[in-house]
């Protein structure tokens, strides 16, 4: 069986429907009013952390990332993933910074931490342990069909997670093998969210930051995000658009950490609309966990 290896393999499989057509015109123009009525830049320049993730850095993507931080380190300064989570705690936010990760753990991540590598970019990859360096091809067929709607992409292997680390990146916690909490009973949810971070600290001697699969607040109970607090994650991430510019210091057990997903095929003028629109809304304090406690 052939790994997928190229983003143009994907976009060919699900074609273009009516609808993407459409919606791809309305954000052109959409992207271009805001870009000459300043907006867009304006907002890109505003003092926040954005949390941007992708899924994938396929060969066909890498020239993508790089004109993607190139764009954005002329208005922003990419940050590591822990200092990021430190500036919101302490509402240490004085200019525009990102601070980029990714989720699943595609073999491909290498490839784009090695970008990111040598534009001296630290990103925060967050994996599956029981997904790391599978290697049975019907098994990573079913499970990339399940649960990443994907064609076969290969997983990263135990020792391209070391090569992470030594190219100065960091590794959080996506849960077990990437089951949606919600769908788990409590206590099984619990135990794979420690089971995970115990797992991960053996292999690396840390697991500071946790991102749930799926990432919409509906993904994970509240007790799933007390979990993984308890568990000894500094920070729990959803995939619920948003970024932080917040001033003053959020507690630990507050904190909820907003993420925006792209892909790096999209446009870059989509993209910076998007951050741009994204800034403009402004803070991500709400926290919905807390008023279930
Ligand atoms: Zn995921």
């Amino acid at each position: 069986m052939a790994f997928v290896e190229r983003y143009a393999e994907i976009k060919a499989r699900d074609g273009r429907s009516p609808r993407s057509v459409l919606r791809h015109a309305a954000l052109d123009g959409l992207a271009w009013r805001d870009r000459l009525s300043g907006r867009t830049e304006r907002g890109l320049l505003s003092p926040r952390v954005q949390f941007l993730y992708v899924h994938h850095t396929f060969t066909d993507e890498l020239e993508a990332l790089r004109r993607l931080v190139e764009d954005l380190s002329r208005t922003h300064a990419f940050i590591p993933y822990s200092e990021g989570v430190q500036r919101v705690q302490q509402g240490r936010i004085d200019r525009p910074y990102i601070c980029l990760s990714s989720d699943d753990g595609f073999r491909n991540n290498l490839d784009g931490a090695r970008v990111l590598h040598e534009l001296g970019i630290s990103a925060c990859f967050f994996i599956n342990p029981a997904l790391i360096g599978l290697r049975d091809e019907a098994e990573i067929a079913r499970l990339c069909a399940d649960r990443f709607h994907l064609p076969p992409v290969r997983f990263l292997d135990r020792s391209e997670v070391d090569e992470l680390v030594t190219l100065g990146h960091e590794i959080g916690s996506h849960t077990w093998e990437h089951h949606r909490m919600s769908a788990l009973p409590q206590e099984a949810m619990i135990e794979d969210i420690q089971r995970t971070r115990d797992t991960l600290i053996s292999w690396l001697g840390r697991a500071d930051h946790f991102a749930f699969p799926y990432g919409r607040f509906t993904d994970l109970p509240a007790a799933g995000y007390r979990a993984a607090l308890q568990a000894g994650h500094v920070s729990c991430a959803t995939a619920e658009r948003g970024c932080h510019a917040n001033t003053v210091p959020i507690p630990a057990d507050q904190l909820l950490i907003r993420r925006d997903h792209i892909i790096l095929d999209w446009p870059l003028a989509h993209i910076r609309y998007f951050l741009g629109t994204n800034a403009r809304k402004g803070g991500a304090d709400h926290n919905p966990y807390l008023a279930s406690a």
